[in-house]
């Protein structure tokens, strides 16, 4: 990057009242956030980002602040100030200030907490051509927070106040409060404007002037902490890493979930918002799942969009009212990722131009790889979760790991295989499962897979219930992370390949579930995991397997001839034990 450091405003004017309970009278720049004025704690994330100059707008009653900031002034940073006479709202200080501002500006509100890769943030900035740039997230209260109008470009089109209207299904795109400022922005506000608030006066009036007013998504930690009880969670955040942990430089864990199906009632194709119904339990899930620092996005093909069913507009409503819904629970989606292609020409009210072969219609991975442009994730832990065979053949050809629930189409489309999908009854279960169960079980596989050099046959079995079927599927994508090639071998799908199938060593892993067949058939197996369960477990299992034998038929789909075979190979004499790792 080659632009010159940016100048740094911070709007360091309040005094804290709502924090007077915690901080007696202490100006809200220097309320300690775990033992470190929140100012400092800004200065010097802009200071790791080479900003040297640095302007505050303070209010009266400053010299505090004003002290803080003499003693501050070290390492080669300039510290200016101004001191509004009366109060004017963060615009009008923000337009008073006009002399003293750079070109081009970062704005901080002092009751930020943060810890955002600044230099990314002015890139979008200086690539996107914009006048100003508002970080935006979503936040798990939209119904009551400052929601953002963005376009298919990425501009600002309005800003919307709440309370918003039931049924406005507006998108979670939540101001965040920071932004990138080019001065000439300013230029045509009036010299001396009244008392006025940058978000709610100001940038709907750029955006009526023409002022190319973008938002930049982040997933990053940006949290206010001007109420006791925010400021007591941002502590919280702070001393258990959570707020380090979102920057852009730590790959993080992500869940990736098919729309229709899978976090939606399948009901066929839908151009209505109100035709949206969440799958029970789903959101209460994703819930659990933002809370828990995994990052959680859709990854959905939309052809009512192509076949001219639905607006790009309307979609963004329907999507408005999933997050409106998840939002009840609490829950949020760091990204919604959209095919609106359709490759079948030749029907009427279609949009040609959306129509014919396009990189992001799954199971091609260009969502996947937008979803990872801008969310940076983990993909050797990542899932992708899915109802379709299509969601299957996506994570695969993506490096992710495959979930396959029962709801919606439960796979029964079976166009690509399914054989290396981890089953699920759906994606609460799913979600549940990856946050819960799923650490352990992977660390395992991948010490397990780090060590297959020299076995190429490895059978895996236990008790029916047991996870086996689990166990195996994850010890096969461990495998294939190791760059080798798996051949798995299941009782209810025809024989899968995982990876290059050239690939000089291959590995054969063969699921034996309550007793083998296979292991009666005369080959040897370098390695046999074995499963076991205890009985407060196996009675969950047993009641999970219950809810899949009721799920799959009702999806005409093979499951109950599955449940079949696992029954029938019970009664199998158990394969001599060559070594067992896992318990
Ligand atoms: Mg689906
Ligand atoms: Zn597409």
């Amino acid at each position: 990057m080659t632009t010159p450091s940016p100048q740094l405003v911070v709007l360091a004017g309040g005094m804290g009242t709502r924090l007077s309970s915690r901080t007696a009278g202490v100006p809200k720049a220097l309320v300690p956030v775990d033992g470190v004025p929140v100012i400092d704690r800004q200065l010097d994330l802009a200071a790791s980002y080479g900003v040297r100059d640095v302007l505050l707008l303070l209010g009266h009653r400053s010299e505090e602040v004003m002290r803080w900031a003499s003693n501050r002034r070290r390492d080669g940073v300039s510290i200016e100030w101004l001191i509004e006479s009366e109060p004017r709202g963060t615009g009008g200080a923000m337009l008073d200030a006009r002399k003293k501002l750079a070109e081009r500006f970062l704005l901080f509100f002092v009751d930020q907490v943060m810890d955002i890769d600044l230099g990314r943030l002015l890139g979008h900035h200086d690539e996107r051509g914009n006048a100003v740039t508002v970080v935006v997230h979503p936040n798990d209260h939209p119904y009551d927070s400052d929601l953002m109008e963005v376009d298919a470009g990425g501009r600002v089109v309005a800003v919307l106040r709440p309370p918003h209207a039931p049924g406005s299904h507006h998108r979670n795109i939540v101001n965040a409060a920071t932004y990138v400022i080019d001065r000439s922005a300013l230029d045509w506000f009036p010299e001396h404007p009244g008392k006025c608030d940058l978000a709610r006066d100001l940038l709907p009036q750029m955006i009526d002037h023409g002022t190319i007013v973008g938002a930049y998504a982040s997933r990053e930690y940006l949290k206010d902490m001007g109420t006791p009880d925010r400021l007591e969670r941002v502590e919280a955040d702070v001393r258990s890493g959570a707020v380090g942990r979102r920057h852009l430089r730590n790959r993080l864990p992500a869940i990736l979930l098919d729309r229709d199906g899978t976090i939606n009632h399948e009901v066929g194709r839908i151009s209505n918002p109100d035709d949206l119904q969440l799958i029970p339990g789903v959101a209460a899930a994703i819930g659990r799942a933002n809370r828990a620092a995994h990052l959680v996005a859709a990854v959905t093909n939309q052809p009512v969009v192509a076949r001219g069913d639905c607006t790009e507009h309307e979609l963004e409503r329907i999507h408005g009212r999933m997050e409106g819904l998840l939002a009840e629970s609490k829950a949020y989606l760091d990204g919604i990722y959209v095919c609106p292609h359709h490759p079948d020409r030749g029907f009427e009210g279609e949009r040609v131009e959306l129509k014919g072969p396009c990189g992001c219609r799954k199971p091609a991975t260009g969502l996947v790889i937008r979803a990872d442009r801008d969310l940076m994730f983990d993909s050797a832990c990542t899932w992708l979760v899915g109802d379709s065979s299509s969601d299957v053949a996506c994570a695969m050809a993506s490096g992710l790991i495959p979930g396959l629930v029962t709801t919606g189409h439960a796979g029964a489309d079976r166009r690509h295989p399914l054989g290396a999908a981890v089953r699920f009854v759906d994606a609460a279960h799913a979600i549940e499962f990856i946050l819960d169960s799923f650490p352990a079980i992977w660390r395992r596989c991948q010490t397990v897979a780090a060590g297959v050099d020299s076995l190429h046959n490895i059978l895996v079995r236990g008790p029916r219930g047991s996870g086996v079927s689990t166990l195996a599927r994850l010890l096969a994508h461990a495998v294939r992370q190791m760059g080798r090639s798996v051949e798995l071998h299941t009782d209810s799908d025809p024989p899968v390949t995982l990876g290059d199938g050239a690939a000089a060593q291959q590995v054969a892993i063969t699921i034996v579930d309550g007793g083998s067949a296979a292991a009666n058939d005369g080959r040897a197996f370098d390695l046999v995991i074995e499963t076991v369960v205890d009985s407060a477990a196996r009675a969950a299992i047993e009641q999970k397997i219950g809810t899949i034998r009721q799920a799959w038929p009702a999806r005409g789909i093979t499951g109950t001839q599955q449940l079949a075979n696992k029954e029938r190979l019970s009664d199998c004499p158990p394969p001599p034990l060559a070594r067992s790792v896992m318990p």
